[in-house]
């Protein structure tokens, strides 16, 4: 039988790929079109739809988490602390976007998660951030995981690893435990995918000059 993939100029390879639903999804299209009166001669793009949703997502995990890296180059360039950005969202919105801050605070707590919930609790008025996510420039830290378990939020995507900042010489490990003990709490804790890890973590390389140790 033929499927009407082929005929809208769907790759075979595409085609023994995508078996059941695209077809589904196509007659859905077709029969649609149909009541509407399209024209189906009509040349039709290369089917797109089952990339989509992976497409969207990974977009939007680019544009939260570049903004992320643009505050953890923020704080090296100001001074005011380490290479590393955060930012939380509520559905679509950001919320706050906050930098490390330990140099201008005088405090090594000071990191990028913890100030950027601290800032996203008192804007919104609730120690509950459990309709937030947080993009963080940098794989959490187990302090950081902790407060994020202790304001609730629910998802956690990162740019670089861990192993990352720690290459650069940041105390950057993250042990197996720590993460599946937060993965068995209920955070989805992923790595973003694509050119947002990659501009993630040439962050460490880049700011190399301007951050400092001690
Ligand atoms: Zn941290």
């Amino acid at each position: 039988m033929l499927c009407a993939c082929m005929l809208h100029g769907v790759t075979l390879y595409s085609y023994l790929t995508r078996a059941h639903r695209p077809h589904a999804l196509h007659e859905t299209g077709r029969s649609v079109a149909r009541n509407l009166s399209v024209d189906l001669s009509a040349p039709v793009l290369p089917v797109t739809y089952m990339e989509a949703p992976q497409a969207a997502g990974q977009d939007r995990d680019y544009k939260f988490i570049a903004k992320a890296v643009d505050e953890a180059y923020r704080a090296v360039e100001s001074g005011v602390g380490r290479p590393f950005g955060a930012v939380i969202v509520r559905g679509d919105e950001e919320v706050v976007s906050c930098h490390n801050l330990v140099f201008k605070n005088t405090d090594p707590s000071a990191h990028a998660e913890i100030t950027a919930i601290r800032e996203a609790c008192k804007k919104l008025g609730k120690i509950n951030l459990s309709d937030c996510e947080i993009y963080a420039s940098c794989e959490p830290c187990p302090m950081c995981l902790g407060l994020i378990r202790l304001s609730k939020i629910k998802k956690v995507v990162y740019g670089a690893k861990a192993e990352i900042a720690f290459a650069a010489g940041f105390n950057g490990t993250v042990p197996d435990a720590f993460i599946e003990y937060y993965k068995k709490s209920g955070i989805e804790i992923r790595q973003a995918e694509g050119e947002a890890a990659r501009i993630a973590e040439e962050v460490f390389e880049k700011s190399k000059d301007k951050f400092r140790m001690e």
